[in-house]
């Protein structure tokens, strides 16, 4: 099987790359994208000899051409946007992994399932962003859409196999776990004054920079929330946040007849990697045994609202729907940026989306162009509060 990697120097990315170097059998690499990481991608085309490398930034993309020749690689580097939605969409690859971080992986996650790919979607931005139009095409193109996301791919392995929407298989509501984040406890008062440092030490997973911070504001749990809508056609209310400190319990899926099924596993993203790589078939992860001795007690508890003020107002984006996930996703992405910038507090990253949302005024995207106008619009005002701080 082909597989193109976009994203391939992040975190997702380079677990990717390890489930693959476990089955070089059954995997080749077809091609790998980044953005500037000249050393990193070079490496990894020296293990993987790609038929094509991209780096979005040209002048990196130079840099890779020049360090590959020398080594007498046979890898082509290409460039740009262009380059990654290219990859995406050769008529060689399979499966493509969609592990950008943030909007910038929109076009070249869109490319894959517009080319009727097998996508493992880790880039949950993208569905957040373009939710209707992004399913439609998945539809119309006969792709294949595998969830990456921890809780989203627990909630796929509890699922019926022939899955059509939840009503039909008999589901009374999904159960989307989050771990809390690294300031579950810490007293609210004390929220204002926390560093870009200490919001990224997440207690439970080793992940990149924007979605460590998502996870401390529990942004990332509301973007989850709007990507289980998009993913299981559900309803806001059919999905219910749970508090699980302890990240063995991956989400969970509650039937008509009250039986509760739950995906569990150690914390290691090569789990649900392996299993969208593999699916239906079941492959080596090397992820180790979760140990029932050691573990202990599993904890569960009911989110607060209060303390992440972040997780209402996505559900409340998905709830009133239109373009207000592209406004909330947006103003999140500046925010995230200007605080790992030193530029804002922790909790006025919430503030700059509820500022955003607030005057806000929603229309229904109907286009891939009007999703990147009100991805801009949103932008813009985000820079405006910063701007007025
Ligand atoms: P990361 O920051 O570690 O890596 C991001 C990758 O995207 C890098 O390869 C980088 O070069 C590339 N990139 C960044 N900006 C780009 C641009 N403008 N153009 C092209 N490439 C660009 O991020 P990550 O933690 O691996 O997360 C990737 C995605 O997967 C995110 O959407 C995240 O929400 C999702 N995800 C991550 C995890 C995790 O455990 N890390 C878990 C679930 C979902
Ligand atoms: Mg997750």
């Amino acid at each position: 099987m082909q597989v193109s990697v976009l994203g391939s120097t992040g975190s997702i990315g380079v677990n990717t790359l390890d489930v693959i170097r476990t089955h070089p059998d059954k995997y080749q690499v077809f091609a790998l994208g980044a953005n500037r990481s000249v050393e990193a991608l070079h490496q990894q085309c020296m293990e993987f000899r790609p038929r094509y490398a991209v780096l979005r930034d040209t002048a990196a993309a130079a840099l890779l051409r020049e360090s590959l020749a020398a080594c007498s690689s046979d890898t082509e580097v290409l460039e740009g946007e262009q380059g990654l939605i290219d990859i995406a969409a050769a008529a060689e690859v399979d499966t493509v992994m969609a592990a950008i971080v943030g909007a910038a992986g929109l076009d070249s996650t869109l490319s894959a399932v517009t080319s009727g790919k097998r996508v493992l979607l880790a880039n949950k931005e993208s569905l957040v962003m373009c939710g209707k139009l992004f399913t439609d095409a998945v539809e119309t193109h006969g792709a294949q859409l595998l969830p990456i996301d921890s809780e989203h791919n627990a909630i796929f392995q509890c699922l019926p196999e022939r899955f059509n929407g939840l009503r039909e298989a008999g589901i009374r509501k999904i159960l989307l776990t989050g771990s809390g984040g690294p300031f579950r406890q810490t007293p609210v008062t004390e929220l204002a004054n926390k560093t870009p440092a200490e919001a990224v030490a997440h207690p439970n997973w080793s992940m990149g920079q924007k979605i460590s911070v998502d996870s401390a504001t529990m942004m990332n749990k509301g973007l989850e929330f709007i990507e289980a809508c998009w993913l299981f056609k559900a309803r806001p209310e059919d999905i219910e946040v749970v508090i699980h400190p302890q990240s063995i319990v991956h989400s969970m899926v509650e039937y008509v007849d009250g039986s509760v099924l739950a995906q569990m596993g150690m914390p290691d993203m090569r789990t649900p990697i392996a299993n969208c790589l593999g699916w239906p078939a079941r492959i080596e992860s090397k992820v180790e045994s979760l140990n029932f001795y050691r573990l202990g007690s599993l904890e569960f508890s009911a989110p607060d609202f209060e303390r992440f003020p972040g997780l209402g107002l996505s559900i409340e984006a998905m709830r009133v729907g239109g373009d207000y996930p592209v406004a909330l996703n947006a103003a999140n992405e500046v925010a995230v940026e200007a605080f790992l910038a030193g530029r804002i507090g922790f909790t006025q990253i919430a503030e700059l989306i509820a500022r955003v949302l607030d005057v806000w005024k929603s229309s229904e995207p109907d286009s891939l162009a009007a999703v990147k106008d009100a991805d801009l619009k949103a932008r813009k005002l985000s820079e405006h509060w910063l701007l007025s701080q």
